[in-house]
C-alpha cells in the first residue's frame, strides 16, 4: 500500500510518501531526518491525537469550557471521549489545566480545562 503523509513533528511539515504492507515500512521517501519515519511508523500502527471539546458548565459565567486530553491518545479513542465529553457537567469556578474528567475509558485518559470559568455572579456576592 502507497500512503503520503504530512509529519507535523516540526514546523519544515515534509511530505513522506512511503510504502507499506501493514507495519512494515518498505520504502520511505520525502522524510528529511529520522524522527519523520518514526512519524509515519506511528500513524500507521498507532496514530495519537490530541481531544478538543467543550464540556457544560453549571453555575458558571459562562455555560461551556473548553478543553483537552492531558496528552495526545490513539484515534480510535476520539469518538469514544468525545461522547462522553457531551455528557459530562462541571461546577464553577473553573481552573486552567483542572482535571475536569479523570482516567476516561480506563485507559488513564484525563480531560482537562483550557480556559478559566468563574462562577456566576462571584464579584456581587
Ligand atoms: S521529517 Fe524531520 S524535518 Fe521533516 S517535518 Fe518531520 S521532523 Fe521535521
Amino acid at each position: 500500500m502507497e500512503r503520503e503523509f504530512i509529519c507535523i513533528i516540526c514546523p519544515n511539515g515534509c511530505r513522506i510518501k512511503v510504502e507499506h504492507e501493514g507495519t512494515n515500512i518498505k520504502n520511505i521517501k520525502g522524510d528529511e531526518c529520522p524522527k519523520g519515519k518514526d512519524y509515519v511508523k506511528n500513524e500507521i500502527t498507532n496514530p495519537l491525537r490530541v481531544f478538543t471539546g467543550s464540556v457544560l458548565v453549571e453555575d458558571g459565567d459562562f455555560s461551556l469550557v473548553s478543553v483537552k486530553t492531558l496528552s495526545p491518545i490513539p484515534k480510535k479513542y476520539l469518538k469514544k471521549v468525545g461522547e462522553i465529553t457531551h455528557r459530562i457537567k462541571v461546577y464553577a469556578p473553573v481552573e486552567i489545566g483542572q482535571v475536569v474528567a479523570p482516567n476516561l475509558l480506563d485507559n488513564n485518559i484525563d480531560l482537562i480545562a483550557t480556559r478559566k470559568i468563574e462562577k456566576k455572579n462571584s464579584l456581587s456576592s
